[in-house]
């Protein structure tokens, strides 16, 4: 097989198909099993943090606050499970697009550099560790500051809100929930990441003079691997995790992201970051929940959530929303 075919060949998607139990050991993934631990772990340390004023804590307690079955039983969570499964392949069939632009428009931005500014007379060395690590964290920077800006778009324009209630119509949240998105915001999401990573693998490129300095060990953005294991499958479930009002400030904490899926008014709107807050602290959407936010509903304001139960709604639901919203002014005028 020649370049692209082989890339696509080896690709994290196409690996998924070619092994369907890939999913909890492959660190790429947010349901690694290494991730469920340590999300795990943190749940355990919420749950006696929130009952150390009560000694009478016991196992089954710890069991019960872990797993409650109102949660994990719940029609919503049952539909994520169904959804999940039905998505892999649907993701794995759209998702190599990306693959087969994104090495030629690295070329093409490396070489359209060098004939605009001529070569770089002393080309950075791509192994050295201080050009690693800045492709590292620039690398991460523009992926986050994307996606939160894409999110941002999702709660705000009419068109991409439509695909992004999918994803809000979770009334109750297992990191499964994660999964829980419409093909076509996870591809939109996808192939601005792509077309952005190119464009600035490309400006290494010519930095380096054609190097390719890693943004990954060990296969794993570094940045994305630590954040990863701070809880991140927490973000989708009920234990509320914070990290203090301090480090929220910088990290979206596992409570940020839940009340983002609150249908309380000064909820709504809030905390679309990723990895990092401070996007929303400068768009002014940042929310750090207080003390007394622990009881709050989740879906939509709407009550449409209810539509959503069923793997065709999660799919077609938004184009028939869609197409009812262009014909309703038509046919009252
Ligand atoms: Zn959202
Ligand atoms: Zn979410």
């Amino acid at each position: 097989m020649d370049g692209i075919w082989q890339t696509i060949w080896d690709s994290f998607w196409i690996r998924a198909l070619r092994d369907p139990f890939r999913y909890p050991v492959d660190f790429n993934e947010r349901i690694f099993i290494g991730y469920l631990a340590t999300s795990l772990i943190l749940a355990v340390g919420v749950y006696i943090y929130l009952r150390r004023h009560k000694p009478d804590a016991t196992p089954r307690g710890l069991f019960a606050f872990l797993f409650p079955k109102q949660v994990y039983l719940h029609k919503s969570a049952i539909a994520d499970y169904k959804f999940f499964l039905v998505d892999r392949i649907v993701f794995v069939l759209m998702a190599p697009i990306a693959l087969v632009y994104v090495e030629p428009l690295i070329g093409m931005t490396d070489a359209l550099l060098t004939r605009v500014l001529g070569p770089v007379s002393s080309p950075w060395d791509p192994g050295s560790p201080w050009v690693m690590g800045l492709a590292m964290v620039s690398q991460i920077l523009l992926v986050d500051f994307l996606l939160f800006y894409m999110h941002y778009l999702c709660h705000k324009l009419p068109l991409l809100w439509e695909f992004h209630k999918v994803h809000h119509s979770a009334e109750v949240m297992t990191p499964l929930t994660a999964y829980r998105m419409h093909p076509l915001e996870v591809v939109f999401n996808m192939n601005v990441t792509a077309i952005f990573t190119g464009l600035l693998l490309g400006l290494f490129g010519y930095l380096t003079n054609g190097g390719r300095p890693g943004f990954e060990i060990l296969g794993i953005n570094a940045i994305q691997f630590a954040f990863y294991v701070v809880g991140f499958n927490l973000r989708h479930s009920h234990v509320p995790l914070g990290y203090g009002s301090i480090v929220s400030q910088l990290l979206v904490s596992p409570w940020m992201h839940q009340v983002h899926h609150s249908r309380e008014t000064r909820h709504l709107d809030m905390n679309m970051g990723f990895i990092f807050s401070f996007w929303d602290r400068m768009f002014g959407t940042l929310y750090v929940p207080g003390k007394d936010e622990a009881d709050y509903a989740l879906g939509l304001t709407t009550g449409e959530h209810v539509h959503f139960h069923g793997v065709l709604a999660m799919y077609f639901r938004p184009f028939a929303n869609l197409a009812r919203r262009w014909f309703k002014p038509a046919k009252a005028a």
